[in-house]
């Protein structure tokens, strides 16, 4: 079966190699030339324009940075000759996946919005937990796809709905990552070991993907190399905050959350790792977390 894939960033690249190594022709664009070049050592083959994928394949699937890009290739996937699906697994809000929804059927495309959580790691390992709304029959066409990335979940039928749910995992690992920065930071400064405080939040309540994983990985080592640009983070916090407030919902936590990201955003710019998010509270508080060196409290500023 050959299958289009638009968007071959961190997430993008992964996610087509394995479309490819479980069988599928994959035709693949990206508007930088170089990733293109990359993704034929998969055998992947580069097409000129998402029209052009459009005209060569049956289900195209996206995974684009922004609101604008997610619809750019929507518009430009209409008309395609082979075209019968567009799945876009950007996250973009429920108010660009109904747009984009509109315009796709218009032209006979069944639009299925399936937003995907797991990160890098997820999407290189096909273990991504994929979110999906949209017409049921175009679902179950696509799920075996879709099983190649990780575990498609149907969230319904209603345009959008999956977004939200995107949203709110989003929000959550959000404020899991901002708390995890600002109890490490007030740890370190008390004088414990940045290790020890992670070994006693993994063994017991406090346990998050934030102390388990992106700490651990990326921060404590000081490579911030998670794989996810703060840009990104603060484009989903922003979408949460506007799909909460359109509904009239308190957003106590996440305006909180919000302002140390916009914080993060503001001072390390927005193709920074998202684990950046401590590098504000540690100048706020003088103390940098891990790094090579005996002990992090004998490095506390
Ligand atoms: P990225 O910036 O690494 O990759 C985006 C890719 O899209 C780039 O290769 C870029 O050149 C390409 N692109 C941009 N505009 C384009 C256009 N108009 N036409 C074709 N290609 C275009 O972003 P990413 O981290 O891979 O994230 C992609 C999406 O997945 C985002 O919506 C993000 O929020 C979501 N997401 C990312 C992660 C993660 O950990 N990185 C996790 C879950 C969800």
């Amino acid at each position: 079966m050959t299958v289009g894939f638009i968007g071959l960033g961190n997430m993008g690249f992964p996610m087509a190699r394995r479309l490819a190594d479980a069988g599928n022709d994959l035709v693949v664009y990206d508007t930088r030339s170089e990733i293109l070049d990359a993704a034929t050592t998969f055998g992947a083959t580069a097409a000129s324009s998402p029209r052009d994928v459009a005209d060569r394949a049956d289900t195209v699937l996206a995974s684009l940075p922004s609101l604008q890009a997610s619809t750019e290739v929507a518009t430009g996937v209409l008309g395609g000759t082979r075209i019968r699906r567009f799945v876009d697994l950007s996250t973009v809000g429920s108010t660009v996946a109904q747009h984009n929804r509109q315009q796709l059927a218009a032209h006979d495309i069944a639009a299925l919005d399936a937003p995907v959580s797991g990160g890098v790691g997820g999407a290189a390992n096909g273990t991504l937990a994929i979110m999906v709304s949209g017409p049921r029959e175009a679902f179950d066409t696509v799920a075996p796809l879709l099983e190649a990335l990780g575990r498609p979940i149907f969230v319904s039928a209603e345009p959008g709905a999956a977004q939200t749910m995107k949203l709110l995992n989003n929000l959550m690992a959000a404020a899991t990552l901002a708390a995890t920065a600002e109890v490490m930071v007030t740890g370190v400064k008390a004088g414990l070991d940045p290790q020890v405080i992670l070994d006693v939040l993994n063994a017991g309540s406090g346990a998050t993907h934030a102390s388990r994983d992106k700490f651990p990985r990326a921060v404590l080592p000081r490579t911030f190399d998670f794989g996810f640009a703060t840009g990104l983070m603060v484009k989903d916090i922003r979408l949460y905050l506007q799909e909460a407030r359109a509904m009239e919902l308190p957003t106590g936590v996440a305006d909180a959350v919000a302002r140390l990201w916009e914080t993060t955003v503001e001072r390390e710019g927005p193709e920074s790792d998202f684990t950046s998010v401590v590098k504000p509270v540690e100048d706020a508080a003088g103390v940098i977390i891990g790094g090579p060196g005996p002990s992090a409290t004998d490095r506390a500023l």
